[in-house]
């Protein structure tokens, strides 16, 4: 070997798949730390980097956005690349990886999503929060999608922040949606929506919503919207309210809500109703959705300090030409890699994946984000989560069996990749790409618009 794993003659050699957040977290982790010298590869199976960042976060939501800076520092590292359209298990095989590089993470995040697992779900018109975003956002993989904006009524499953999201977008106007990165389709559709009523369903009460404070209250900011809620269905049963008193975003969001019940309807030409303590049961209509059944509730404490909620066989109906199911991600086994299905994650001990859930750890193979801890948390909630794996991964290198230095070589992969045709997106690529999208956005007074399909990528900066 040319020298010991981890020296300056034989950097720790590391891919990281997925562009997102977890994964650049994990790459400015590796960077920071002085022990051991270490080379990096990003790849993603898109052109362009940042996954959720520019896929996932609403485009109202800008601010946010720009944590893509730090992102780009890290890839500006001289021992950091970038390949973008490589995806692993398409361009490039598990096996491949695995001898030539001495550990990989995976940070492929959750690109599916939950089932409601009714009758009807499969019916024209019911689709998942994630399909809509990721059309909203211009993913590639979803321009195609087609969605009924010419219905009144539609229906929104969950109330986290993603539900939030699909609301507002639903509701904004179009000179509040013009001055996003939205899709330029989406932001044309959308312009076409007859949309008038966007029911909110929540199988809890008004006390266990999981969407944040700021989500809430840009609800009752929304320039064509009013939000209508029952001042009745707030009033919390015992346990609800001796819960908010250790719960603070739980509490703002109950004073929010009252707020807005309080205000009730000013006229807006489009309404968003929440419904609390309701369950869809089923979804009804011949080919496409028309209605939707919906099971009452009533909450009760467990003794874990949860608090549940179970049917009471009382039903009602809900006439909505959509539903948009905004029940929570799932990560997708990629080929060659272990999954644990139950869960929708990459089996893993704190970012070590293992071979089954709780079975033999995978020697050089680790995760983060959400393919490892599930769909839950904000962009910051990856960074220490993608430490903590760092820290394994670096523990792990004593005991390492490295990959042998011809592969190891980083032009070894370039080699690969060449051979086998692969139109790869290297950082200076994306940066010209995002140049061009900067440049357009800025003709019309927008943040930038977007290319969302990869072959006018390709085409554009080639
Ligand atoms: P989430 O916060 O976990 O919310 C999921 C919602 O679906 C909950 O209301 C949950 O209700 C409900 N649900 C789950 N299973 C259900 C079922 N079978 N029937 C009916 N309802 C069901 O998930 P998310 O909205 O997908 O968000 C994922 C993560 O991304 C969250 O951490 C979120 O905060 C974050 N995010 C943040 C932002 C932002 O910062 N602006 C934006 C988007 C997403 P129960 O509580 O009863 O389970």
């Amino acid at each position: 070997m040319a020298g010991k794993l981890g020296s300056s003659s034989r950097p720790l050699r590391v891919a990281i798949v997925g562009a997102g957040p977890s994964g650049f977290y994990a790459a400015g982790a590796l960077l920071q730390q002085k022990d051991i010298h270490v080379s990096i590869d990003i790849f993603d199976r898109l052109p362009t980097p940042y996954g959720l960042v520019r896929y996932g976060v609403a485009p109202d939501h800008q601010k946010i956005k720009s944590v893509t800076k730090v992102y780009e520092r890290t890839v500006r590292d001289s021992r950091v690349r970038y390949f973008g359209n490589v995806g692993l298990g398409e361009e490039i095989s598990h096996d491949e990886l695995k001898s030539h590089y001495d550990q990989i993470i995976y940070a492929t995040g959750a690109s599916s999503d939950k089932q409601l697992g009714i009758p009807g779900e499969d019916l024209q018109g019911s689709f998942s929060a994630t399909e809509f975003v990721a059309w909203y956002n211009g993913h590639p993989d979803f321009t195609d999608r087609d969605f009924d904006l010419s219905v009144e009524s539609v229906a929104i499953i969950g109330v986290g922040n993603v539900a939030m999201d699909v609301t507002r977008i639903l509701a904004k106007s179009i000179d509040e949606l013009a001055e996003t990165d939205i899709a330029d389709y989406a932001l044309e559709k959308l312009r076409a929506s007859r949309v008038k009523h966007i029911h909110v369903v929540a199988r809890r009460g008004p006390a266990q919503a999981k969407f944040t404070n700021p989500e809430i209250k840009e609800l009752g900011e929304l320039a064509e919207a009013d939000v209508i809620i029952n001042p009745a269905d707030l009033v919390l049963d015992p346990a609800s309210r001796i819960s908010l008193e250790s719960d603070r975003t739980a509490a703002r969001n109950l004073e929010t809500m009252q707020a807005l019940a309080e205000r009730g309807a000013t006229g807006k030409p489009r309404q968003i109703h929440f419904h609390f303590l309701r369950s869809p049961v089923e979804l009804c209509g011949d080919t496409a959705v028309k209605s939707m059944r919906m099971e009452v509730n009533e909450l009760h404490p467990t003794d874990t300090g949860y608090i549940a909620c179970d049917g009471i066989g009382r039903f009602e109906t809900l006439d909505v030409g959509l539903v948009f199911r905004s029940i929570g991600y799932r990560s997708v086994p990629i080929p060659g890699v272990a999954f644990y299905d139950k869960w929708g994650i990459i089996p893993n001990q704190k970012g070590r994946v293992t071979a089954t859930h709780q079975g033999e750890v995978v020697p050089g193979e680790y995760v983060v984000g959400w393919a490892k801890r599930g769909p839950t948390g904000v962009i910051g909630t990856n960074k220490p989560d993608s430490v903590e794996t760092v820290n394994l991964m670096l523990e792990d290198v004593a005991t390492l069996t490295p990959v042998a230095d011809a592969t190891a070589d980083p032009k070894a992969i370039v080699a690969l990749l060449q051979k086998r045709g692969v139109d790869y997106f290297n950082f200076e690529d994306w940066l010209k790409l995002e140049a061009i999208e900067d440049e357009r956005g800025r003709a019309q007074g927008r943040p930038r618009i977007k290319f969302t399909s990869e072959a006018d990528m390709l085409a554009a900066i080639r």
